[in-house]
């Protein structure tokens, strides 16, 4: 039988405010336990909770950025339940009336070709406590630093259809809402969380299947490898003749498999109503057009136009848009000067691979954008061939100059009189009679013998496509010469 991947995924980020969604205390990472919570966020009797603007206009930001209906009016409800970490003993969020509708993404695959992908909802809600199992010798620690930090949950529709999608997807959202400026991002410090619903059905039905909730994927490679194992355990219990079970499991990524963690629980189970101390949320659309007002022009539009303007493919431009530093990157090498197309080359294939043997992030690179337009302006012109640039490239990155210096004092400059390169020819032929005689009873391969050599003795310089004609031309008998 084939089966038919189906993954929803919630997504839950960090909004990057100063402090938090319903108090004053900071959102700041890594301070000292319990040292940013305070009243509010301990849930202590008599306090009210007082919304933060800030985390309103990061999702309304986000909404537009989807395409989605921002609704004039949303509800805070509270979801109840137990955990030592939540000393409230429920969590704020948005229920019936989420901030954000439905709205829709593109993901570009990596073959180049592009899906949209549904968005069903996006609500506001806070974050809860941690529990320490550490340094606290078989007992656990609360720290409430991260209780009441705003989060913007981002739900999308079972529209993906495998590990690779969803995978894609979750980037896409990542890079957005860091592209719009209203989260950081940090998968390490827990501020984008993924929850990846999986199930499988027979190919051609449209039902969904039972599908299971991974919590708490913390990493573009657990994500990825979490759905591989369980869309393969679920085909694997179903052709055995059992079935999933509707339940939530934890991802082990030391042993590469998913176990379960409790029993999916019902919506009715968190009895969620409008919290009473909250007022309805009321958006116009003066409101919406000022928060979205100095949005950027996004990745997909972006893409649609550095593929159309430049002629580049869907692929180089998804890969020059994968951040905002790059794409800026990018701009100002092709501002400069340089050539769009040889611009994306360099920037996607030697400078990628640079600065992630560096560990640099492309704003710190050592190489600037105007060094790169001077690079390729270099190898437009001729002055340079392909190959050489690359030791160009190294020279620049190790800060001996910008190219004409590179090139001048590493006398790098392109062999292109074609006097000089017929000269060096000829020689090479007179020293190897035999290859000659091979080449002639036809032994093709020994022409790139012959072309190793030219470069070899031009120290890479001699202009490939002038030593290629010249090597054809010296190679094939005349007729007048038989
Ligand atoms: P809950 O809030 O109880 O987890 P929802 O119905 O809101 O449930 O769905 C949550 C996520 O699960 C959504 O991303 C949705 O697309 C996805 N989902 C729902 N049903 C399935 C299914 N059968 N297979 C895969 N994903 C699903
Ligand atoms: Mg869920």
């Amino acid at each position: 039988m084939q089966w038919e991947t189906v993954i929803g995924l919630e997504i839950h980020t960090q909004l990057a405010t100063a402090s938090k969604i319903f108090s004053g205390a900071a959102t700041a990472f890594g301070a000292a336990p319990n040292t940013q919570a305070c009243a509010v966020d301990l849930g202590l009797p008599g306090v009210l909770p007082v919304l933060n603007l800030g985390a309103v206009q990061r999702a309304v930001r986000f909404g537009h950025a989807v395409g989605a209906q921002i609704a004039s009016r949303s509800v805070f409800a509270r979801k109840n339940y137990f955990y030592p970490d939540l000393p409230k003993g429920y969590q704020i969020s948005q229920y019936e009336l989420p901030i954000v509708g439905r709205g829709a993404i593109e993901i570009v695959l990596a073959d180049g070709s592009s899906r949209r992908i549904g968005i069903t909802r996006a609500h506001l809600e806070e974050d809860a406590g941690k529990s320490l199992h550490e340094d606290f010798h078989g007992l656990t620690g609360i720290d409430l630093n991260r209780a009441g930090t705003p989060l913007l949950e981002i739900v999308s529709e079972p529209d993906l259809r495998s590990p690779a999608e969803a995978l894609a997807y979750a980037r896409a959202i990542h890079q957005l809402v860091r592209w719009i400026g209203i989260s950081d991002g940090n998968m390490q410090e827990g501020s984008f969380r993924v929850d990846a619903n999986c199930s499988v059905r027979p190919a051609g039905s449209t039902a969904l299947g039972t599908r299971t909730e991974i919590k708490n994927l913390n990493s573009f490679r657990f994500l990825q490898k979490a759905i591989e194992f369980e869309v393969a355990r679920q085909i694997e219990l179903i052709e055995d003749g059992g079935e999933v079970t509707q339940e939530t499991r934890l991802y082990d990524p030391i042993r590469d498999e998913t176990r379960p963690m409790r029993s999916k629980e019902e919506a009715n189970d968190y009895r969620y109503f409008p919290d009473p101390d909250l007022l309805p949320v009321e958006i116009d659309a003066d409101f919406i057009a000022a928060a979205t007002a100095d949005l950027p022009e996004l990745p997909a539009a972006l893409r649609a136009r550095l593929c159309s303007q430049y002629g580049l493919s869907a692929y180089d431009a998804a890969l020059l848009t994968a951040s905002r530093e790059t794409a800026d990157y990018f701009a100002a090498a092709v501002a400069a000067g340089g050539d769009a197309k040889l611009a994306a080359n360099w920037i996607n294939g030697p400078l990628a691979a640079a600065l992630n043997k560096a560990g640099l992030e492309i704003a710190a690179s050592p190489l600037a954008p105007q060094h790169l337009a001077g690079l390729l302006a270099r190898i437009q012109d001729g002055t340079i061939s392909g190959n050489i640039a690359k030791q160009v490239f190294e020279g620049i990155w190790a800060a001996e100059g910008d190219a004409d210096a590179i090139i001048a004092a590493r006398g790098l400059t392109q062999i292109t009189d074609s006097g000089a390169i017929a000269a060096i020819i000829d020689g090479i032929l007179a020293a190897h009679p035999e290859q000659v005689a091979q080449y002639r009873a036809g032994k093709e391969k020994v022409f790139g013998f012959f072309v190793g050599q030219v470069m070899k003795q031009s120290r890479g310089k001699a202009n490939p496509q002038q030593v290629n004609a010249l090597l054809q031309d010296r190679l094939t008998p005349r007729e007048d010469t038989e």
